[in-house]
């Protein structure tokens, strides 16, 4: 089921939670809203499950307008960050409860909880009561109470920040699966870059009740539309400079640590003042001949998989560098020859 979203707008007293909001969610896609802490997305969730009236615009699911249709009737199913199943009830009868409000036989009911625990391959725990589950079963649970009903839309508010760093990985990849083999149309609200990157089709960036990107995870790191969303969606060094020339294949860019080449084929005048972005991955430490600074070795972190170096430049700047799986062991006053490939800069107008 496809989700047009048109000039939404939603207050709150003086607080406007959301700002003309345009937006379309393919069918079967698995789409993410994230962004910062009140930036508007579970007000657009609440929005599209029709918990909240919208001030002005128009929301519909297909071709039908949903504005005026009650949140039991959008056909939705809802996943909260605290599950909410009901602790007196078996699990079994947790799942079958949106069936039996509507009204369908025992058997049909039986049948089709029996079908959901598979998906989310809870069955054998169909007797039990919600207190006798871990974290991650409840949200298997919950996640069958939301399929059950086989609804038009999936939307999912946080459904894994309760529970801990590994089991959320885990449940990544299970909600994967799950939207897989039910491709149904899901709606996913998370502040987790990691969570957004890691599993959506695409994302909306959010700030301020605005939507200031969408695209996959892929354009959303590798080209973020601004600075805002460079700097939300992963780790980025930034410098200051200024453009001083253009040639065919990107601009070139005077900073204090030096000048570099950029593959930016956007229309920039020279002298005009820009952010000059990379991220920490995309230092590389070897010598070139552009590109090419002399960096002092501050700190040295040592992460497992990865060595996370602070570096200090000329001028007393400092940017992070990552090197995969080190042979040599950096340490505190090592000079550090880095390079930057052209392709790796982001570049913003100040
Ligand atoms: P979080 O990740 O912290 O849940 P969010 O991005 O989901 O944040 P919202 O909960 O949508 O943000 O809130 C957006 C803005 O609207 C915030 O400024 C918030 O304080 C305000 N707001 C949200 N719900 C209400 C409400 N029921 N009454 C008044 N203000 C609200």
């Amino acid at each position: 089921m496809e989700v047009l979203i048109e000039n939404l707008e939603k207050r709150f007293g003086e607080t406007r939670a959301l700002l003309d909001i345009n937006l379309k969610i393919n069918d079967r896609e698995l789409f993410f809203l994230l962004g910062p802490s009140g930036c508007g997305k579970t007000t657009l969730l609440r929005t599209i499950a029709g918990f909240y009236a919208p001030d002005s615009g128009k929301i519909y699911f297909g071709e039908r307008l949903i504005n005026d249709v009650p949140p039991h009737k959008r056909n939705t199913g809802m996943v909260f960050q605290n599950y909410a199943l009901w602790p007196h009830l078996t699990i079994e009868q947790n799942v079958a409860y949106g069936l039996e409000v509507r009204g369908l036989s025992e058997k049909a009911i039986k049948d089709r909880v029996r079908e959901v625990l598979d998906i989310v391959q809870m069955e054998e725990y169909a007797e039990r009561t919600p207190n006798q589950l871990s974290g991650g079963q409840q949200q298997r649970v919950a996640l069958a109470r939301a399929l059950v009903i086989q609804p038009d839309v999936l939307l999912l508010d946080e459904p894994l920040s309760n529970l801990d760093a590994k089991l959320r990985l885990e449940m990544r990849s299970e909600i994967l699966r799950i939207h897989d083999k039910t491709k149904i149309t899901t709606i996913y609200v998370t502040h987790d870059q990691k969570e957004a990157l890691s599993m959506a089709d695409r994302i909306a960036l959010m700030r301020d009740g605005n939507i200031e990107q969408v695209g996959n995870p892929r354009t959303i790191y590798r080209s973020p539309a601004n600075k805002f969303v460079a700097d939300f969606i992963g780790e980025t060094n930034w410098l200051e400079g200024e453009v001083v020339e253009k040639e065919t294949d990107g601009l070139v860019v005077k900073t204090e640590i030096g000048v570099f080449q950029t593959a930016e084929t956007n229309n920039m005048p020279i002298g005009t003042a820009v952010w000059l972005g990379f991220r920490p991955e995309s230092v590389e430490l070897k010598k070139a001949d552009f590109n090419c600074v002399e960096t002092v070795v501050e700190q040295v972190m040592y992460l497992g998989e990865v060595e996370q170096y602070s570096l200090r430049l000329k001028g007393d700047l400092r940017i992070k560098a990552f090197e995969q799986n080190p042979l040599e062991i950096r340490q505190f006053g090592d000079v550090l020859l880095i390079h930057i490939s052209p392709l790796n800069f982001i570049l913003y107008k100040k």
